[in-house]
Protein backbone atom coordinates (compact mmCIF):
# COMPACT_ATOMS: atom_id res chain seq x y z
CA UNK A 1 0.00 0.00 0.00
CA UNK A 2 0.94 3.55 -0.68
CA UNK A 3 0.21 6.51 2.10
CA UNK A 4 -3.62 7.24 1.73
CA UNK A 5 -6.52 8.86 2.19
CA UNK A 6 -9.53 6.94 2.70
CA UNK A 7 -12.60 8.43 2.01
CA UNK A 8 -16.04 6.58 3.04
CA UNK A 9 -18.63 8.30 0.91
CA UNK A 10 -21.18 6.28 1.83
CA UNK A 11 -20.34 7.58 5.11
CA UNK A 12 -21.30 11.24 4.10
CA UNK A 13 -24.55 9.53 2.48
CA UNK A 14 -25.38 8.36 6.19
CA UNK A 15 -24.75 11.62 7.82
CA UNK A 16 -26.21 13.57 5.52
CA UNK A 17 -29.53 11.59 5.81
CA UNK A 18 -29.34 11.50 9.41
CA UNK A 19 -29.06 15.46 9.84
CA UNK A 20 -31.86 15.27 6.86
CA UNK A 21 -34.47 13.63 8.95
CA UNK A 22 -33.15 15.23 12.28
CA UNK A 23 -33.90 19.13 11.36
CA UNK A 24 -36.56 18.32 8.78
CA UNK A 25 -38.59 20.17 7.99
CA UNK A 26 -35.76 22.11 7.30
CA UNK A 27 -33.62 21.13 4.18
CA UNK A 28 -29.78 20.41 4.16
CA UNK A 29 -26.95 22.98 2.69
CA UNK A 30 -23.90 20.34 2.77
CA UNK A 31 -20.89 22.73 2.78
CA UNK A 32 -17.84 21.20 0.66
CA UNK A 33 -15.72 24.12 0.78
CA UNK A 34 -12.02 23.72 1.23
CA UNK A 35 -12.12 20.90 -0.40
CA UNK A 36 -14.91 19.22 0.94
CA UNK A 37 -12.99 19.39 4.63
CA UNK A 38 -10.48 17.46 2.65
CA UNK A 39 -12.53 14.86 2.06
CA UNK A 40 -12.77 15.90 -2.04
CA UNK A 41 -14.93 18.47 -2.86
CA UNK A 42 -16.67 17.04 -5.87
CA UNK A 43 -17.24 13.38 -4.40
CA UNK A 44 -18.03 14.57 -1.21
CA UNK A 45 -21.06 16.96 -2.57
CA UNK A 46 -22.31 14.09 -4.71
CA UNK A 47 -22.70 11.94 -1.68
CA UNK A 48 -24.49 14.80 0.26
CA UNK A 49 -26.79 15.07 -3.05
CA UNK A 50 -27.07 11.49 -2.52
CA UNK A 51 -27.92 11.36 0.89
CA UNK A 52 -30.74 14.36 0.24
CA UNK A 53 -28.59 17.53 0.47
CA UNK A 54 -30.90 19.75 -1.50
CA UNK A 55 -28.18 22.87 -1.36
CA UNK A 56 -24.44 23.03 -1.13
CA UNK A 57 -22.65 25.89 0.24
CA UNK A 58 -19.12 26.89 -0.71
CA UNK A 59 -17.08 29.67 0.00
CA UNK A 60 -15.77 30.96 -3.24
CA UNK A 61 -16.74 31.60 -6.62
CA UNK A 62 -13.90 29.19 -8.15
CA UNK A 63 -15.38 26.07 -5.63
CA UNK A 64 -18.98 27.00 -7.34
CA UNK A 65 -18.10 26.92 -10.59
CA UNK A 66 -15.93 23.63 -10.20
CA UNK A 67 -19.11 21.95 -8.85
CA UNK A 68 -21.03 23.16 -12.12
CA UNK A 69 -18.42 22.13 -13.87
CA UNK A 70 -18.61 18.70 -12.61
CA UNK A 71 -22.34 18.58 -13.40
CA UNK A 72 -23.83 19.62 -10.11
CA UNK A 73 -26.68 21.84 -11.46
CA UNK A 74 -28.52 21.67 -7.76
CA UNK A 75 -28.84 24.49 -5.66
CA UNK A 76 -25.42 26.40 -4.76
CA UNK A 77 -24.69 28.94 -2.05
CA UNK A 78 -21.53 30.75 -2.08
CA UNK A 79 -20.55 32.97 0.37
CA UNK A 80 -17.93 35.13 -1.08
CA UNK A 81 -17.15 37.56 -4.10
CA UNK A 82 -13.74 38.93 -4.55
CA UNK A 83 -12.96 42.10 -6.94
CA UNK A 84 -11.17 39.60 -9.03
CA UNK A 85 -14.73 37.25 -9.45
CA UNK A 86 -15.91 40.24 -11.11
CA UNK A 87 -12.97 41.21 -12.91
CA UNK A 88 -12.49 37.58 -14.44
CA UNK A 89 -15.64 36.89 -15.28
CA UNK A 90 -15.95 34.11 -12.67
CA UNK A 91 -18.88 36.28 -11.09
CA UNK A 92 -21.16 36.50 -14.03
CA UNK A 93 -20.13 32.52 -14.93
CA UNK A 94 -21.57 31.93 -11.81
CA UNK A 95 -24.51 34.09 -12.05
CA UNK A 96 -25.32 32.85 -15.21
CA UNK A 97 -24.94 28.79 -13.97
CA UNK A 98 -27.94 30.09 -11.26
CA UNK A 99 -25.28 30.03 -8.43
CA UNK A 100 -27.16 31.35 -5.51
CA UNK A 101 -24.05 34.34 -4.50
CA UNK A 102 -24.09 36.35 -1.29
CA UNK A 103 -24.29 40.03 -0.93
CA UNK A 104 -22.97 41.50 2.11
CA UNK A 105 -22.82 45.62 0.74
CA UNK A 106 -24.46 47.58 -1.34
CA UNK A 107 -21.29 47.91 -3.55
CA UNK A 108 -21.34 44.17 -4.29
CA UNK A 109 -25.22 43.48 -4.47
CA UNK A 110 -24.78 46.53 -7.23
CA UNK A 111 -22.10 44.82 -9.13
CA UNK A 112 -24.09 41.15 -8.97
CA UNK A 113 -26.53 42.88 -10.79
CA UNK A 114 -24.84 44.49 -12.93
CA UNK A 115 -22.86 40.63 -13.92
CA UNK A 116 -26.21 39.19 -15.11
CA UNK A 117 -29.80 38.97 -15.98
CA UNK A 118 -31.66 38.59 -12.90
CA UNK A 119 -29.09 36.96 -10.48
CA UNK A 120 -30.30 34.59 -7.59
CA UNK A 121 -28.30 36.92 -4.45
CA UNK A 122 -28.37 36.31 -0.81
CA UNK A 123 -28.12 38.66 1.79
CA UNK A 124 -25.64 37.73 4.75
CA UNK A 125 -25.90 40.36 8.03
CA UNK A 126 -23.67 40.58 10.90
CA UNK A 127 -25.30 39.46 14.04
CA UNK A 128 -22.04 39.35 15.79
CA UNK A 129 -18.94 37.07 14.39
CA UNK A 130 -17.42 40.24 13.09
CA UNK A 131 -16.54 38.10 9.72
CA UNK A 132 -18.55 38.26 6.51
CA UNK A 133 -21.74 39.82 6.16
CA UNK A 134 -23.16 43.28 6.60
CA UNK A 135 -22.85 45.46 9.72
CA UNK A 136 -26.27 45.66 11.37
CA UNK A 137 -25.94 49.57 10.92
CA UNK A 138 -25.59 48.67 7.23
CA UNK A 139 -28.41 46.18 6.99
CA UNK A 140 -31.33 48.68 6.52
CA UNK A 141 -29.83 50.46 3.40
CA UNK A 142 -28.59 46.94 2.04
CA UNK A 143 -32.25 45.50 2.78
CA UNK A 144 -33.78 48.31 1.19
CA UNK A 145 -31.28 48.49 -2.09
CA UNK A 146 -32.05 44.48 -2.62
CA UNK A 147 -35.43 45.27 -2.63
CA UNK A 148 -35.69 47.64 -5.33
CA UNK A 149 -33.72 45.42 -7.09
CA UNK A 150 -36.01 42.60 -6.85
CA UNK A 151 -38.50 45.29 -7.44
CA UNK A 152 -37.67 46.63 -10.81
CA UNK A 153 -36.91 42.35 -11.32
CA UNK A 154 -33.05 43.15 -11.88
CA UNK A 155 -32.17 40.41 -9.12
CA UNK A 156 -33.72 37.47 -7.39
CA UNK A 157 -33.09 37.52 -3.39
CA UNK A 158 -33.61 33.70 -2.67
CA UNK A 159 -31.92 34.18 1.21
CA UNK A 160 -31.33 36.00 4.29
CA UNK A 161 -28.70 34.52 6.51
CA UNK A 162 -26.38 35.18 9.67
CA UNK A 163 -23.51 32.57 10.99
CA UNK A 164 -23.05 32.31 14.64
CA UNK A 165 -19.87 32.58 16.44
CA UNK A 166 -20.00 30.40 19.31
CA UNK A 167 -22.67 27.37 18.63
CA UNK A 168 -19.97 25.13 19.63
CA UNK A 169 -21.18 25.96 23.49
CA UNK A 170 -24.42 25.99 23.32
CA UNK A 171 -25.08 28.54 26.77
CA UNK A 172 -22.99 31.13 25.65
CA UNK A 173 -24.71 34.32 26.06
CA UNK A 174 -24.04 34.86 22.26
CA UNK A 175 -25.98 32.53 20.81
CA UNK A 176 -29.44 34.22 22.24
CA UNK A 177 -28.23 37.97 21.35
CA UNK A 178 -26.83 37.01 17.71
CA UNK A 179 -30.68 34.84 17.24
CA UNK A 180 -32.17 38.45 18.54
CA UNK A 181 -30.20 40.34 15.81
CA UNK A 182 -30.83 38.00 13.11
CA UNK A 183 -34.68 37.93 13.88
CA UNK A 184 -34.80 41.89 14.30
CA UNK A 185 -32.86 41.84 10.72
CA UNK A 186 -35.20 39.44 9.02
CA UNK A 187 -38.32 41.98 10.51
CA UNK A 188 -35.75 44.67 8.80
CA UNK A 189 -35.88 43.20 5.70
CA UNK A 190 -39.97 42.05 5.51
CA UNK A 191 -40.54 45.88 6.10
CA UNK A 192 -38.58 46.81 2.80
CA UNK A 193 -40.58 43.91 1.11
CA UNK A 194 -38.22 41.22 1.02
CA UNK A 195 -40.24 37.67 1.31
CA UNK A 196 -36.65 35.31 0.69
CA UNK A 197 -37.42 31.41 0.00
CA UNK A 198 -34.67 30.65 2.48
CA UNK A 199 -33.85 32.13 5.87
CA UNK A 200 -31.17 30.23 7.97
CA UNK A 201 -28.54 30.97 10.58
CA UNK A 202 -27.36 27.35 11.72
CA UNK A 203 -24.30 25.70 11.42
CA UNK A 204 -23.54 22.11 12.54
CA UNK A 205 -23.69 22.41 16.60
CA UNK A 206 -26.32 24.85 15.94
CA UNK A 207 -28.13 22.59 13.46
CA UNK A 208 -28.10 19.52 16.67
CA UNK A 209 -28.33 21.30 19.30
CA UNK A 210 -30.31 24.61 18.93
CA UNK A 211 -33.52 23.29 16.81
CA UNK A 212 -35.64 26.70 16.95
CA UNK A 213 -32.74 28.35 14.68
CA UNK A 214 -33.23 25.98 12.03
CA UNK A 215 -35.15 27.96 10.00
CA UNK A 216 -35.70 27.03 6.40
CA UNK A 217 -32.07 25.65 5.71
CA UNK A 218 -29.16 24.18 7.82
CA UNK A 219 -25.65 24.26 6.66
CA UNK A 220 -24.05 21.44 7.73
CA UNK A 221 -20.00 20.92 7.51
CA UNK A 222 -18.40 19.33 9.89
CA UNK A 223 -21.42 16.69 11.08
CA UNK A 224 -21.92 15.56 7.43
CA UNK A 225 -18.13 14.29 7.30
CA UNK A 226 -19.50 11.97 10.90
CA UNK A 227 -17.32 14.42 13.39
CA UNK A 228 -18.49 15.62 16.66
CA UNK A 229 -19.17 19.86 16.22
CA UNK A 230 -19.27 20.32 20.01
CA UNK A 231 -17.50 17.74 21.55
CA UNK A 232 -19.21 17.24 25.77
CA UNK A 233 -22.31 18.56 24.01
CA UNK A 234 -23.96 16.62 21.31
CA UNK A 235 -26.48 13.36 21.36
CA UNK A 236 -24.90 10.31 19.79
CA UNK A 237 -26.48 10.89 16.41
CA UNK A 238 -25.14 7.53 15.04
CA UNK A 239 -23.01 9.92 12.57
CA UNK A 240 -19.88 7.84 10.82
CA UNK A 241 -16.77 9.59 10.48
CA UNK A 242 -15.91 9.71 6.72
CA UNK A 243 -11.88 9.77 6.72
CA UNK A 244 -9.59 7.45 7.88
CA UNK A 245 -5.42 8.13 7.08
CA UNK A 246 -3.32 5.08 6.78
CA UNK A 247 0.19 4.30 5.34
CA UNK A 248 2.53 1.54 5.49
CA UNK A 249 5.55 1.33 8.00
CA UNK A 250 8.60 1.83 6.34
CA UNK A 251 10.78 0.55 9.01
CA UNK A 252 11.39 -0.90 12.42
CA UNK A 253 14.50 -0.59 14.94
CA UNK A 254 15.76 -1.39 18.11
CA UNK A 255 16.62 1.63 19.69
CA UNK A 256 19.12 1.81 23.34
CA UNK A 257 18.16 3.28 26.56
CA UNK A 258 19.06 7.19 26.24
CA UNK A 259 18.57 7.37 22.87
CA UNK A 260 16.60 10.32 21.71
CA UNK A 261 13.99 10.44 19.27
CA UNK A 262 13.37 13.04 15.71
CA UNK A 263 14.96 16.39 15.63
CA UNK A 264 15.76 18.01 19.01
CA UNK A 265 15.52 14.45 21.27
CA UNK A 266 12.49 16.29 22.50
CA UNK A 267 11.82 12.22 23.18
CA UNK A 268 14.35 9.86 25.09
CA UNK A 269 14.25 6.67 25.47
CA UNK A 270 14.00 5.60 29.15
CA UNK A 271 14.89 1.72 28.50
CA UNK A 272 15.48 -0.10 25.69
CA UNK A 273 12.84 0.05 23.27
CA UNK A 274 11.41 -0.22 19.24
CA UNK A 275 10.33 2.14 17.18
CA UNK A 276 8.45 2.00 13.82
CA UNK A 277 8.83 4.91 10.83
CA UNK A 278 5.79 5.77 9.26
CA UNK A 279 6.22 7.67 6.34
CA UNK A 280 3.87 10.95 5.96
CA UNK A 281 4.73 14.21 7.93
CA UNK A 282 3.30 17.96 8.07
CA UNK A 283 4.12 17.98 4.43
CA UNK A 284 1.30 15.39 3.58
CA UNK A 285 -1.10 16.80 6.78
CA UNK A 286 0.12 15.88 10.43
CA UNK A 287 0.30 18.66 12.97
CA UNK A 288 3.66 19.28 14.03
CA UNK A 289 1.82 20.07 17.10
CA UNK A 290 0.91 16.32 17.33
CA UNK A 291 4.94 15.78 18.45
CA UNK A 292 4.80 13.68 21.75
CA UNK A 293 1.26 13.63 21.74
CA UNK A 294 -0.70 12.07 18.95
CA UNK A 295 -1.15 8.55 18.68
CA UNK A 296 -1.18 6.26 16.29
CA UNK A 297 -2.30 2.26 15.77
CA UNK A 298 -1.43 -0.94 14.11
CA UNK A 299 -3.39 -3.95 14.57
CA UNK A 300 -5.99 -2.23 16.84
CA UNK A 301 -3.35 -1.12 19.18
CA UNK A 302 -2.49 2.31 20.27
CA UNK A 303 1.35 3.32 19.27
CA UNK A 304 2.56 6.91 20.62
CA UNK A 305 3.84 9.22 18.28
CA UNK A 306 7.95 10.02 19.87
CA UNK A 307 9.89 13.07 19.28
CA UNK A 308 9.01 15.54 16.77
CA UNK A 309 6.97 15.16 13.62
CA UNK A 310 9.18 15.47 10.65
CA UNK A 311 8.01 16.73 7.19
CA UNK A 312 7.61 13.38 5.73
CA UNK A 313 8.09 10.60 8.87
CA UNK A 314 7.03 9.95 12.40
CA UNK A 315 8.61 8.24 14.75
CA UNK A 316 6.46 5.79 16.88
CA UNK A 317 6.97 3.74 19.56
CA UNK A 318 6.24 -0.16 19.00
CA UNK A 319 7.29 -1.24 22.41
CA UNK A 320 9.55 -3.82 22.18
CA UNK A 321 8.10 -5.39 19.20
CA UNK A 322 9.07 -5.15 15.33
CA UNK A 323 7.06 -4.97 12.63
CA UNK A 324 7.84 -5.80 9.07
CA UNK A 325 7.77 -2.79 6.71
CA UNK A 326 4.75 -2.88 4.93
CA UNK A 327 2.87 -3.14 7.72
CA UNK A 328 -0.82 -1.19 7.54
CA UNK A 329 -0.54 1.84 10.65
CA UNK A 330 -3.95 4.01 10.58
CA UNK A 331 -3.05 7.40 11.65
CA UNK A 332 -6.69 8.23 12.32
CA UNK A 333 -10.01 6.85 11.19
CA UNK A 334 -13.58 6.45 13.05
CA UNK A 335 -12.15 5.02 16.02
CA UNK A 336 -14.27 1.89 15.65
CA UNK A 337 -11.14 -0.83 15.69
CA UNK A 338 -9.36 0.81 18.17
CA UNK A 339 -7.69 3.68 16.07
CA UNK A 340 -7.69 7.35 16.88
CA UNK A 341 -9.85 9.89 15.82
CA UNK A 342 -9.51 12.98 14.16
CA UNK A 343 -11.53 14.60 17.26
CA UNK A 344 -8.18 12.79 19.11
CA UNK A 345 -5.38 14.03 17.19
CA UNK A 346 -7.31 17.39 17.49
CA UNK A 347 -7.48 17.07 21.51
CA UNK A 348 -3.48 16.10 21.65
CA UNK A 349 -2.55 19.31 19.28
CA UNK A 350 -4.75 21.71 21.16
CA UNK A 351 -6.86 22.38 17.70
CA UNK A 352 -10.21 21.25 15.99
CA UNK A 353 -11.37 18.29 13.59
CA UNK A 354 -11.96 20.94 11.00
CA UNK A 355 -8.17 21.34 11.02
CA UNK A 356 -7.45 17.85 11.38
CA UNK A 357 -8.85 16.75 8.31
CA UNK A 358 -8.82 19.65 6.21
CA UNK A 359 -4.90 19.53 6.58
CA UNK A 360 -5.54 16.43 4.48
CA UNK A 361 -7.03 17.93 1.54
CA UNK A 362 -6.19 18.88 -1.86
CA UNK A 363 -2.68 20.51 -0.49
CA UNK A 364 -2.21 16.80 0.86
CA UNK A 365 -0.27 16.11 -2.52
CA UNK A 366 1.45 12.89 -1.87
CA UNK A 367 -1.07 11.09 -0.42
CA UNK A 368 -3.22 8.66 -2.71
CA UNK A 369 -7.27 9.43 -2.05
CA UNK A 370 -8.90 6.49 -2.30
CA UNK A 371 -13.22 6.83 -2.39
CA UNK A 372 -14.94 3.78 -0.90
N1 LIG B 1 -21.72 28.35 7.34
C1 LIG B 1 -20.62 29.11 7.16
C2 LIG B 1 -20.77 30.52 6.73
C3 LIG B 1 -19.35 28.58 7.39
O1 LIG B 1 -18.26 29.33 7.19
C4 LIG B 1 -19.24 27.23 7.80
C5 LIG B 1 -17.95 26.64 8.09
O2 LIG B 1 -17.11 27.16 8.75
C6 LIG B 1 -20.41 26.48 7.96
C7 LIG B 1 -21.64 27.07 7.74
C8 LIG B 1 -20.38 25.06 8.42
O3 LIG B 1 -19.93 24.97 9.73
P1 LIG B 1 -19.86 23.55 10.45
O4 LIG B 1 -18.76 22.81 9.79
O5 LIG B 1 -19.58 23.89 11.86
O6 LIG B 1 -21.17 22.91 10.25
Amino acid sequence: MRPEIVVDLAAIRHNVRTLVGLVAPASVMTVVKADGYGHGMVEAARAARGGGAEWIGVATVPEALRLRDAGDDGRILCWLTLPEDVEDGSLARAVESDVDVTAYTVERLDQIVASGANPRVQLKVDTGLSRGGAALADWPALAQRAAEHQQAARARITGIWSHFSCSDEPDHPANDLQHERYRAALRTAEEAGLRPDVRHLANSAAAILRPQSRYDVVRVGLASYGLDPAPGHTPDLGLRPAMTVRAPLALSKRIDRGEGVSYGRTWIADDATTVGLVPVGYGDGVPRHGSNAIEVAIDGVRRPVRGRVCMDQVVVDLGGELAPAGTPVTLFGPGAHGEPTAQDWAQACGTISYEIVTRFGASSARLVRRYV
